[in-house]
């Protein structure tokens, strides 16, 4: 039985980091320039460098997303940015754009080339063609069935990757023209306003500035904002589907997201591997996942066409937890270093989360300043602040803080 790769996203450094530590096999991340998260921090050339060299360190594979759709005007400092970019040994190009294929071909022959999602794979000899021109694995669109994907793995005899959780566009697969159009924001290059997401209202022509509300329920319409996909549950049928590779979405997400999409699904592939027989969806990784910032789940086109549920009828997002701090070091004396990232009381119950489903509830108290900031106890530790504390449990670097957020009334 073969488990598919676990490939995460890695926005920035920390991201990578925290993604290869709870468990990801592989990260996908972008350069500065030309690739489609161009708001996310994304990797200057010596970044990129050292963030390959530290997941090849851990046995775990790094892939660069090349997947703009350049404009002849981008070309040729397209160009020059592939090849400064070739001496890193990253393992593969993501890119969507036949030329850019070309392109990454004549800088680096060897290097394997995956196809990103916005080039639409929808079928079997799609994948063939693709394959044929020399790529070594396609990311399907999300809008196929499982059938669909079992069927364009066996006929095509490439590597298939799916996404698994994340954002779902409502355009085919990213191809969008709404965030241009309204934004002026290309999001074929990186630029997305998620225009989608916006409360949209009717005006009749004669008496513009007046909005008619079009109701869904009491909160207005959203009629393009897809809640977010989740497959945990069909973990077994993608494996048994020949999917190589599960993807998550979100190089803009936190590392709150990233922390804990990544162990969930880290922990559910593991017991698959373990029982295939035995493999049931716990309750505690649908809870975890609910703990992340998100906007509703569904299982998006994979058992056939979504119906109206799939649509979000608020244009936020359901915010449960949020961040509080990360474990940045563990000192020989065992006080644990967190560098605070929202304001934090004593006395304030906060959950440290970490791989392998680790969580422990724990009341804050005896802050400290760390690096010679005072030895006093802190009544509060401020976001960028780094404390020092005391625990009853063991932790490790990048376990993670985090809270019950305060609802509005
Ligand atoms: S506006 Fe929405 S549907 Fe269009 S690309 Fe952006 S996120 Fe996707």
């Amino acid at each position: 039985m073969k488990i598919p790769e676990l490939l995460a996203p890695a926005g920035n450094m920390e991201k990578l980091e925290i993604a290869i530590n709870y468990g990801a096999d592989a990260v996908y991340l972008g350069g500065e320039e030309f690739s489609l998260r161009r708001l996310a921090d994304n990797f200057t050339i010596d970044g990129l460098a050292h963030a390959v060299q530290y997941a090849h360190e851990r046995g775990k594979k790094v892939y660069l997303a090349a997947n703009i759709f350049p404009h002849n005007a981008d070309i040729g400092t397209f160009g020059d940015y592939l090849r400064k970019v070739a001496s890193i040994p990253f393992d593969a190009y993501i890119v969507s754009d036949p030329g850019v294929m070309d392109m990454v071909r004549e800088v680096s022959p060897d290097r394997e080339v995956h196809l990103s999602t916005q080039a639409n794979t929808t079928n079997w000899r799609s994948a063939l063609f693709w394959k044929r021109q020399g790529v070594s694995r396609v990311n399907l669109a999300r809008e196929m069935s499982l059938a669909d994907i079992a069927e364009t793995r066996e006929r095509s005899g490439v590597e298939v990757e799916v996404f698994v959780h994340g954002a779902m566009c409502i355009s085919y697969s990213g191809r969008c023209l709404l965030s241009g159009v309204m934004a002026g924001r290309d999001a074929n290059r990186g630029e997305c306003a998620h225009p989608c997401r916006w409360g949209y209202s009717i005006v009749e022509e004669k008496r513009p500035g007046q909005f008619f509300p079009v109701m869904e329920d009491g909160r207005g319409a959203f009629i393009f904002n897809s809640k977010d996909l989740c497959l945990l549950e069909y973990l077994p049928e993608l494996i048994e589907a020949g999917v190589d590779s599960l993807k998550i979405e979100g190089r803009m997400k936190g590392i709150h997201y990233v922390a804990s999409v990544v162990r969930v699904y880290r922990e559910a592939l593991d017991s698959y591997r373990e029982d295939p027989g035995k493999f049931e969806v716990k309750k505690e990784w649908l809870s975890e996942l609910g703990k992340i910032s998100h906007r509703g789940y569904t299982g998006g086109f994979l058992l056939g066409r979504p119906g109206e549920d799939a649509l979000e009828a608020v244009a936020g997002y359901v915010r449960s937890h949020e961040i509080v701090g990360v474990v940045s070091d563990v000192l020989e004396n065992g006080e644990a270093v967190i560098e605070i990232r929202n304001r934090v009381t004593s006395g304030d119950v906060v959950e440290f989360i970490g791989k392998n489903m680790s969580s422990q509830f724990f009341v804050m108290s005896k802050m400290t300043a760390h690096n010679g900031a005072g030895d006093g106890i802190l009544a509060v530790a401020h976001p960028n602040q780094l404390v020092r504390m005391r625990l009853s449990f063991p932790v490790e670097r990048y376990d993670l803080l985090r809270r019950e957020k305060k609802q509005p009334d």
